[in-house]
């Protein structure tokens, strides 16, 4: 970026990205730059082994060794890399249809037995599927080939033959039956595994003459001509044009303008080494074994030469983290920093922050094009119709829209069940339930005493907790006492969660008013809407934990959460409510207030305008249709019961929503 910002960007042919060892960078390079649509060439070498010509050659070896069993003699015939006259898939068919009428006989004599017999049947129709054909002839047909092979390869199977034989039959088997085209309709990788066959072959073949020809199993050919081919690579190319992405041995034999050093961390550069568990440094010293000073010395002389294989500018990374594990910087960084000090430029990380990750990214960033137009698919998560507005508005379903859009779809418009977590014993949700319920009688009991609410003092103070403590008793099982009454109201040491309720309530002024539970309905004025319609009018309904009036008529409005406080980015319900009860009341609020029981924090919400936007745009969002899988932070994902529903990983390709902020019409 930096180079093309001051437009001394070598030409892309005379760029290498060096990586200090093939793997996985070279998997990682191909993804990476294919995805970006940045073209890139490199060679990279494959096992011979791996070949579907050579897994071919394995079933020919099968039938040699057992020619009259079903599998391999079926598994030859089959196979798309030959082809034998007057065998086709309806010839084997008829053969297996035989053999399973015959209880699927198998050996020499049977299979003779079967050919003579075939070769006297009269002509039959009529089996099923194979209408049409001559089932005898068929059967026949196969029949006689397995026996003309079997009697070809013969030698090849026999101990007394040399390797030079089997070799030659191998030879006149592939002339004789081998397809003369590539069956995966990819000529050169076929081309290039059978020339690399043939060779091996000509090469056992010089090795057998030298050595005089002298009798081998087959099991031994077979084992020798493995070995060979499993010691074989070779090179697959990819691209012809574009960056170069190849490893720092080759780096050296070439000359580039810009070179860019990945993977600078210890381990890397210089390569981790194994010792050897069994002997000491010192004693393979004496055998010639280089030492870890010298290892290392050599590996530091051939970096530096890598260095000096860019002609002009040379860029260096390094990957912070390894499996959510910091890495190590690697000691040659500081070569780097010796060797070309006058030229050195480092570059701060957020300049770097707008790296290309993926093809869409490339796209939308500008940096490539399209190969084509690309027809207007469905985006997942996004509905074509509009849907009735969602009002009245509850602030509970926005609030789950906000931590992940699909969720509040699955339960809000197709009304589907979450699955809970099954909790043995006392549930979250039933603690908060009851801790609900024992704030709100609790309350209520207490106020119910004098005609205003009475305030909370170090005076009464143990007489409100033993009031809220008969009334925990009655609420809560009886087998949860010892531990929730605790977790309530204290032990030694800890002050429980109503115990400090009720002290926040001695750090307040007089009550003229509290309501408990208290339901409301407001048709919510607000200054401008989702469509920028001014004033805008919503209809908002919920129910309040506690709202307080004071003795000046400000309302301070509480809602209990038995677990943390909720993140302001994902909750809007007690600063809406207070605007609710704020115009209902014709009051000023002075307060929205989470109260956390666990944490025992109270947490101050009096953010209204940043609750209308959020309010705006989740309106806006659920109008249109949005109902992306976005969690939005994943581990929500973990105990989610619609994870099988929403099929987060397919819409995590698509590109986001765009999120925009509405401004009033003017
Ligand atoms: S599994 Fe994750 S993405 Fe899917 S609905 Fe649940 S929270 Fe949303």
């Amino acid at each position: 970026k930096v180079l093309a910002k001051n437009g001394t960007l070598p030409e892309i042919n005379r760029i290498a990205v060096v990586v200090p060892t093939p793997l996985p960078y070279l998997y990682l390079a191909k993804q990476v730059f294919g995805q970006a649509g940045i073209p890139y060439q490199l060679q990279d070498g494959f096992p011979l082994t791996t070949e579907p010509y050579l897994a071919a050659i394995d079933l020919l070896f099968d039938f040699i060794e057992h020619p009259t069993e079903y599998s391999p003699s079926f598994q030859l015939l089959l196979n798309p890399f030959f082809e034998f006259p007057g065998v086709s898939e309806h010839a084997l068919v008829a053969l297996e249809t035989e053999l399973q009428t015959r209880n699927n006989i198998h050996g020499n004599e049977a299979w003779a037995r079967m050919r003579n017999r075939s070769r006297q049947q009269p002509v039959q129709l009529g089996i099923p599927g194979l209408e049409g054909h001559n089932h005898s002839g068929l059967v026949q047909n196969v029949l006689e080939t397995i026996h003309t092979l079997e009697h070809t390869l013969t030698p090849m199977a026999s101990p007394t033959t040399p390797m030079t034989t089997k070799i030659n039959g191998m030879r006149d088997f592939l002339t004789r039956y081998e397809r003369t085209t590539s069956p995966h309709d990819d000529a050169p990788r076929h081309n290039r595994a059978r020339g690399a066959l043939l060779t091996i072959l000509d090469q056992l073949e010089n090795v057998d003459r030298v050595l005089g020809e002298s009798p081998v199993e087959f099991h031994t050919f077979r084992k020798t001509l493995h070995d060979a081919v499993q010691s074989h690579t070779f090179s697959e190319r990819t691209g012809d044009n574009g960056i170069h992405i190849i490893d720092a041995r080759s780096a050296a034999l070439g000359m580039f303008d810009l070179v860019i050093l990945v993977g600078l961390n210890e381990g890397e550069w210089p390569s981790r080494r194994d010792h050897n568990i069994f002997y000491p440094q010192w004693l393979l010293q004496d055998f010639g074994w280089p030492s870890d000073f010298d290892s290392l010395s050599s590996e530091r002389i051939a970096f530096k030469e890598l260095i000096r294989v860019s002609r002009r500018h040379v860029a260096v990374f390094r990957h912070q983290l390894e499996e959510d594990a910091p890495t190590i910087s690697s000691p040659f960084l500081e070569d780097i920093e010796d060797l070309t000090a006058a030229h050195t430029q480092h570059i701060p990380a957020r300049a770097m922050n707008a790296l290309v990750t993926s093809r869409n990214h490339a796209l939308r960033s500008g940096l490539v094009q399209p190969d084509r137009s690309v027809p207007k698919r469905p985006t997942p998560g996004i509905l074509k119709q509009r849907l009735p507005k969602p009002e009245p508005v509850s602030a509970t379903a926005f609030e789950l829209y906000l931590r992940c859009p699909f969720k509040y779809y699955a339960k809000y418009i197709l009304h589907l069940d979450e699955e809970d977590e099954i909790h043995m014993g006392f549930s979250p949700l039933q603690r908060g339930r009851i801790v609900h319920e024992i704030l709100k009688e609790g309350f209520q009991q207490w106020d119910a005493t004098a005609d205003v609410p009475q305030p909370y003092t170090e005076e009464n103070y143990d007489q409100a907790v033993s009031l809220f403590r008969r009334i925990a008793k009655e609420k809560i099982p009886r087998k949860y006492h010892s531990i929730e009454l605790a977790r309530l109201f204290g032990s030694h040491g800890h002050v429980g969660a109503i115990e400090w309720v009720l002290r926040q309530e001695m750090t307040r002024g007089p009550v003229a008013k509290r309501f408990v539970e208290h339901p409301f309905r407001t048709n919510l004025r607000l200054e401008y809407g989702p469509n920028g319609e001014s004033p805008w009018h919503v209809d908002i309904k919920g129910r309040v934990d506690r709202v307080d009036i004071d003795l000046a008529g400000r309302i301070h409005v509480f809602d209990y959460k038995t677990g943390k406080a909720p993140e302001s980015k994902v909750t809007l319900q007690i600063p809406l409510y207070a605007m609710c009860l704020a115009q209902d009341f014709s009051a000023e609020t002075t307060q929205a207030t989470y109260l956390s029981l666990r944490d025992r924090k109270a947490v101050r919400r009096d953010d209204y305008e940043k609750t209308a936007t959020q309010l705006r745009e989740t309106y806006r969002l659920i109008s249109e249709g949005h109902f992306p899988p976005r969690p939005y932070q994943d581990h929500l994902c973990n105990s989610c019961g619609y994870i099988g529903l929403c099929r987060k990983e397919i819409s995590e390709t698509a590109l986001p929503t765009e999120v925009q902020e509405v401004k009033p019409i003017t």
